[in-house]
């Protein structure tokens, strides 16, 4: 079996416009941070495809007023992938923006970690502020899926597939994830929401949204000692500059990047 995967992210919205005291904890109202782009993911072999998050569902971001680019599982046939047939599915946070279409894959497996699990289905979520990234039927049907016999819990660091390692980072939520993935560069960290923007590891700039923040410090410290230093193969979750540092494989109608090869090596920094 193959090693080598490519990493697809799959842009399905944009929040055009964010000021940074949205954005990061200190953050000042006038400075604009450039928007927030909302991804799902999907690695692929030669014979594999592992969907990590599915991203949020549509109508709940048409009701924020957000444009709707696509849908990430019915995207996943650009790169030859059927929701229908896809085995494994990880999720990496289960924030509503990551875990709103898991009903589009109706024969996969789910992973996701056990502190999270803890977290979504425990007392952090009698603290109004914490659920406030959670949505209650979410929740609901994550936990379904345990009496289903269709999640598995990934605990601590670890091999999901050759190629595809797992580190619990936490930080921004209690059972967060990054995955490092071996690509023909050599190993790329997909940060998912371990890492929002980039300035939060050049500038050790703590976003707003965390369950623990020395944690989600430390974890921007760790991917960064992870991947020595080269930001170009740490790939956060949701920076505006992504679209403009990797190759597009998939446009828009109207030519803005729909899908992205993280993959390969950034084209501009
Ligand atoms: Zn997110």
């Amino acid at each position: 079996m193959s090693d080598v995967w490519k990493i697809y992210g799959i842009r399905y919205t944009t929040q055009p416009s964010r000021p940074a005291h949205r954005t990061f904890l200190f953050g000042e109202p006038d400075e604009e941070t450039g928007g927030l782009d909302y991804y799902s993911w999907v690695l692929v072999s030669d014979n594999r495809a592992i969907v990590v998050d599915t991203g949020a569902a549509e109508q709940k971001m048409k009701a924020l007023g957000r444009d709707w680019f696509g849908t990430p599982s019915a995207a996943l046939k650009h790169l030859g992938v059927d929701p229908d047939h896809v085995e494994d599915l990880i999720i990496s946070h289960a924030h509503w923006d990551h875990v709103g279409d898991l009903g589009a894959f109706p024969k996969a497996q789910f992973y996701m970690n056990d502190l999270e699990m803890e977290s979504i289905t425990g007392p952090d979520m009698s603290y109004k502020v914490m659920r406030e990234a959670y949505h209650m039927n979410e929740a609901q049907e994550i936990a379904g899926l345990v009496y289903e016999d269709r999640l598995t819990f990934l605990q601590g660091d670890g091999t999901f597939a050759p190629g595809v390692d797992y580190t619990l980072i936490g930080g921004h939520s209690a059972g967060q994830l990054a995955l490092t993935v071996s690509t023909e560069r050599g190993p790329v960290v997909l940060a998912t929401d371990a890492i929002h923007f980039w300035q939060e590891v050049e500038q050790e700039r703590a976003f707003l949204i965390f369950h623990d923040l020395r944690q989600m410090l430390a974890g921007y410290r760790k991917m960064y000692a992870m991947v020595g230093g080269d930001l170009g193969r740490l790939i956060p979750g949701h920076d505006p500059l992504i679209a403009k540092r990797y190759p597009v494989v998939e446009t828009l109608p109207d030519g803005s990047p729909f899908i992205l090869d993280l993959g390969a090596a950034p084209i501009a920094w």
